[in-house]
């Protein structure tokens, strides 16, 4: 029942039928690799500047992740980075709307598809957001998105996937049969975190209950993102594939009503953030980008990483450190993963340099007054 009202609102958002939801949203980028046929000896080109969890999907089908460096105004790949780095190994790429902007995606799906090479969206930050008024996922073959707690909206943690080539969804089908259900421990514990979230979490006590998330999900405690084994080793780890659970759907049916609201907001507060900013002559999010961003986070540069957080947490502003590594949120032994930080020279100089500031927030001026206070600190 919450599944089909929960797959008409992401359908009619979206502007497509094919819908296939997941306990997370790498699983939905596994399922669709799995169905490209990706094996061992392919080769597969993604950002050098993701999430960890992206090229441990192809790592656990035994094909090989290519990282190509990403564009420092928008924080992603080019057409010609991609064209550089396409072999005759290349089976698939995939092209990522980072912190909720699109950039050439039509023209890199073209390509892909003039070349016989699947093209993926990675849509987790850009759900709602579109690239040339058309709808973030509409472009390439298939696209995937995440309702993970921070991400455009939310079911706890989940993720689904969408299907544009008709012609994989026999086979996607097929491998979607061996999925299997959340465990009862599973929808348990994401049932009281999102109580947790939805009312016990108030602005009196958010900052002590932050840091208590933290130091719970650091040590394996609750569910947060993303297991131990998925951050220091490239093997799957037991029960991966899992498909979306009835606690999730009643939340998603729930927490999407609310997304062209919501968009609105971080459209207006980025709006002001990039005002400030280029006039403080500062990196910021050029204005001809911002027609096709969804800014799920506003990304700024700083000098020193450490000394801009405490002094964000002191003034009690929400500072986020997405993307402060490349393959986030792994710090080290990226050979693991075959990347070799001299190929992304670009992409490793912005995680040294980022933090993100909320874009859902009521009060942009506070934060834009902290902006002001600590504009040494900004690059
Ligand atoms: C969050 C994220 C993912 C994974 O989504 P999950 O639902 O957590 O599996 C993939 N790619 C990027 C860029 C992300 O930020």
């Amino acid at each position: 029942m919450s599944e089909a009202i929960f797959k008409q609102a992401v359908s009619t958002i979206l502007g497509n039928e094919n819908i296939y939801f997941y306990w997370k949203g790498r699983i939905a980028l596994y399922a669709l690799l799995k169905t490209m046929k990706i094996k061992k000896g392919d080769e597969v080109i993604l950002p050098g500047y993701t999430c960890v969890v992206v090229p441990n999907a192809i790592k656990y089908l035994g094909a090989k992740p290519i990282y190509i460096d990403v564009e420092k105004t928008t924080m992603n790949p080019s057409f010609n980075h991609f064209l550089r780095a396409i072999t005759p190994k290349t089976k698939a790429i995939i092209t990522q709307n980072t912190f909720g902007l699109s950039t050439q995606v039509d023209e890199i799906a073209e390509m892909a598809k003039e070349k016989n090479i699947y093209s993926i969206e990675d849509c987790t930050h850009g759900f709602g957001g579109t690239f040339k008024g058309k709808p973030n996922g509409s472009y390439c073959d298939a696209a995937f998105f995440s309702t993970q707690w921070n991400k455009p909206f939310s079911t706890g943690i989940g993720g689904f996937a969408t299907v544009n080539n008709v012609e994989l969804l026999t086979e996607l089908k097929k491998v979607n049969q061996s999925l299997v259900q959340p465990t009862i421990k599973d929808s348990m514990i994401l049932s009281a975190l999102l109580f947790a979230r939805d009312n016990i979490l108030s602005p009196s006590n958010y900052w002590q209950l932050r840091s208590i998330y933290r130091w719970l999900s650091k040590n394996n405690l609750v569910i947060g993102s993303s297991e131990g084994k998925e951050l220091n080793s490239v093997e799957m780890p037991k029960d991966y594939f899992k498909i979306m659970g009835n606690v999730q759907y009643k939340k998603g049916v729930k927490n999407i009503s609310g997304i062209y609201q919501l968009l609105e907001k971080k459209k207006k507060n980025a709006e002001l953030y990039t005002e400030f900013l280029s006039k403080e002559k500062k990196y910021h999010v050029e204005k001809e980008l911002h027609k096709n961003h969804s800014f799920l986070k506003y990304p700024i540069l700083i000098k020193k990483r450490d000394v801009f957080e405490n002094r964000a947490l002191n003034a009690k502003i929400d500072l986020g450190d997405w993307f402060c590594t490349p393959l986030y949120p792994v710090e080290k032994n990226f050979k693991l993963w075959d990347l070799n930080l001299s190929d992304i020279p670009v992409a490793n100089i912005l995680s040294k340099q980022i933090v993100n500031l909320p874009t859902d927030t009521e009060k942009p001026l506070k934060i834009i007054e902290f902006l002001k206070d600590n504009i040494n600190e900004i690059i």
